[in-house]
């Protein structure tokens, strides 16, 4: 039996995991006890991860050679990787002579590697000149990038899981944590078990698992959080509880935000957020007067039409109470998917550039031209992840590349993305697995390595830097996602005029080991001297342990803190309070629509399933999809548990069974994301099945962070009438 030390692929806690292997299977998995992230603990997911990799039931699911089909709605044919890759480089640099580089546009995944993230950066921005490259990160921590970056100057989470245990009071907001990252979770209740003084607040529409280790549990209305914070903020001023000398010295623009949040009065607050007064009075005070207040916060936040707005008003907060900085304090983002950090690192999506540079920011652009060695990088923004799959409905992007990543299923508004999908003039997927809804609308599939298999590197959601290993060989055909972006780009840099061929892509393909760190010393460059600089983090540091960013060249250790010394990385050292002003979800509940749909993980599943899907003990937690309401609306709508609804928004309709819960509250429902169209029925206006809760879910998105508002839609909740 052989032992690698490698990280979990699913949520951004990151744990290191010891993956036992004999030949080409993994035969099992456990918690690395010396990895940061966990000290050998792994939850469900984790601990299961070897049943539901290189078994034969997984190998069935995989997607093993190249496919091309050369008519949509037929079979696609096993094709050879030369003729694949001739076919994608010939097509796209048709495309682009024809239309011009923004014809073709990259969505790819935070399930990739640093390392692959940055090869499709280059390929996108660098070699074709367009930043048509999004991320389905852009549906994940979008707003928290911009409300880090709008506060602090830079997006860089300024806490790290240690400081649960310094805390003294925790603030848990638009995360249901003991799901979506249990073991990040396990370290709350142990720093519960262990100080028993210690405050948890935990603010959330559903009454979640979560909720059962809180001190104070605040129900708020779907989308109130900006009237939560400013109204906190309201009456730490009124008390006396913020901190003016820290405020005077250490930031920006406090005077209009204390204007905006006078009017933010208890009563009003109370009866828009519908939460009582007394415990709005109890969470300001605990927030405000504690030791050292940590808050937690994730996609209740984030997937918001306001979601810059809330992850500003929460910063707010740390600033005018300086929470921040010391041990145990401070705003503290959590990070969806595994990489979703590591691709913001490298700037993989449309409005960024390597290591934090913006694309809106011409001497970033000259910069990051000079490291690569091309003319210029494109001034013109890129498409975000909604804004692609409209561009392509429109016919405006005509190829598109979808790489690691299941848009058919975990985009808003699936009308809209099927309906691109069925206008593009190519569509590319670069797949683990067969199975994703996705794949039937490619015309060229191409087969990618996945966990167990790779190398390289992912960040988690507290800049911790850590190795992504391989433990058995690449099955069939498959090969490592960089490989195929620059071994594509290798063939396109010959296609396109006034390219030099060899020139940006030099990385061995013969020999990935050698390549992916090519690529990784290559990225560690382009941070030098930026806030994230991580010049000093070579391989051959990270084989001895995980390391925590910014490490400079010359050092051997990280930061597990920033700000400690109240210097931000703006361009006098001071942070900026946003005026955040509250805005209602983008489409209230109405008497048409009287529910208000939220959307969530359940604890044994990750995304759609490709991994989770394929092992029954997952499904021991929640066997089937269904919509959860409260038993009240239940009762007046005279719906029986399990009986089937229709669930309808204004974008399409989905069956299911109905769920009496008691963590949904009246007037709300709940369903989860993982589940597809083969288990859902329903019919979009174009004929084609629809994908799971994501049929009903809005498009609308916030206006700084282009990060779709997949937490609220309006629906209304009908007995179906089957015939
Ligand atoms: Fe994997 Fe997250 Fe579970 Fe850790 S908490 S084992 S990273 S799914």
């Amino acid at each position: 039996m052989t032992e690698t030390r490698s990280t979990c692929p699913y949520c951004g806690v990151g744990c290191g995991v010891i993956i036992e292997s004999q030949g080409d299977d993994i035969t099992g998995v456990r918690g690395d006890p010396d990895h940061p992230a966990n000290f050998g603990r792994l939850c469900t997911k984790g601990s299961t991860l070897h049943l539901t990799a290189s078994s034969v039931v997984t190998r069935q699911t995989r997607l093993l050679y190249p496919m091309r089909r050369e008519h949509r709605g037929e079979a696609p044919q096993r094709a050879s990787w030369d003729s694949a890759l001739d076919f994608a480089s010939e097509s796209f640099a048709k495309i682009i002579q024809e239309h011009g580089p923004d014809a073709v546009g990259f969505y790819i995944s935070g399930q990739l590697l640093t390392e692959d993230y940055y090869v499709f950066n280059k390929l996108a921005k660098g070699l074709i000149g367009t930043n048509n490259i999004d991320s389905n990160s852009r549906l994940c921590m979008s707003s928290a990038v911009a409300g880090y970056k709008q506060t602090l100057g830079a997006d860089a989470p300024p806490a790290c899981y240690d400081d649960v245990k310094h805390a003294q009071c925790l603030f848990i907001v638009g995360s249901n944590t003991a799901y979506a990252h249990p073991i990040l979770f396990r370290r709350i209740e142990d720093a519960k078990a262990a100080n028993p003084a210690l405050n948890i607040i935990y603010c959330d529409p559903r009454r979640t698992d979560t909720a059962e280790i809180a001190d104070l549990y605040l129900p708020l209305q779907p989308g109130t959080d900006v009237m939560l914070f400013n109204g906190m903020l309201h009456i730490m001023l009124w008390e006396g509880w913020t901190d003016p000398a820290w405020i005077a010295t250490h930031t920006h623009d406090f005077d209009a935000l204390k204007a905006t949040v006078r009017d933010c009065t208890p009563d009003l607050v109370a009866q828009t957020c519908g939460i009582k007064k007394e415990d709005l009075f109890a969470a300001a005070k605990l927030f405000a007067t504690s030791g050292a207040t940590l808050s937690l916060y994730c996609q209740g936040l984030n997937q918001s039409s306001s979601g810059t707005a809330k992850n500003a008003a929460l910063i707010n907060l740390h600033l005018a109470t300086a929470q921040i900085g010391k041990p145990g304090a401070g705003p503290f983002s959590l990070t969806g998917q595994p990489n979703a950090m590591g691709g913001r690192e490298v700037g993989g999506m449309a409005n960024l550039l390597s290591a934090h540079r913006d694309l809106s920011n011409a001497e970033h652009r000259a910069e990051v031209a000079a490291l690569w060695g091309v003319p210029s990088v494109p001034e013109k923004p890129g498409k975000t992840a909604v804004e692609m799959f409209q561009a392509v409905a429109d016919g405006e992007i005509k190829a598109l590349w979808i790489a690691c990543t299941n848009p058919a299923q975990s985009m808003p508004d699936q009308a809209l993305v099927r309906r691109a999908l069925a206008r593009a003039e190519l569509v590319i997927v670069q797949e683990a697995f067969a199975t994703t809804a996705t794949c039937a609308w490619a015309d060229l599939l191409l087969p990618a390595t996945t966990w167990g298999e790779k190398t390289g590197t992912v960040t988690n959601s507290e800049r911790c830097i850590s190795r992504v290993r391989p433990a058995v060989a690449a099955p069939g055909e498959t090969r490592h996602d960089w490989s195929i972006a620059a071994a594509f780009a290798q063939r396109l840099e010959r296609l396109l005029p006034g390219r030099s061929p060899g020139a940006l892509f030099p990385y061995s393909l013969t020999d990935p080991a050698l390549g992916v760190e090519s690529i990784w010393n290559e990225h560690r460059e382009s941070t030098r001297g930026r806030d994230l600089d991580i010049t000093g983090m070579s391989y051959a540091l990270l084989e001895q342990a995980p390391r925590q960013w910014p490490l400079k060249e010359g050092e051997t250790t990280g930061k597990a803190r920033l700000y400690e010394d109240g210097i931000f990385p703006t361009l006098d050292g001071r942070a900026r309070f946003v005026n955040t002003v509250y805005k209602p979800v983008a489409e209230p509940r109405e008497s048409r629509y009287p529910f208000s749909l939220t959307t969530g993980r359940l604890r044994d599943q990750w995304h759609g399933m490709s991994r989770t899907g394929t092992l029954g003990r997952l499904f021991g937690h929640v066997a089937e999809p269904s919509v959860q309401m409260n038993a009240q609306d239940m009762a007046r709508r005279l719906l029986k548990e399990g009986e089937l609804v229709h669930v309808t928004s204004k974008r399409g309709s989905i069956i299911v069974p109905v769920q009496a819960s008691p963590e949904v509250a009246v007037s709300q429902a709940f369903m989860a994301m993982h589940w597809g169209s083969e288990y859902l029925s329903g019919q979009s206006s174009i004929g084609q099945p629809l994908a799971g809760v994501n049929a009903l879910t809005t498009s609308a998105y916030c206006p700084s962070s282009k990060q779709p508002e997949l937490k609220h839609a309006a629906v209304k909740i009908l007995k179906a009438e089957l015939p």
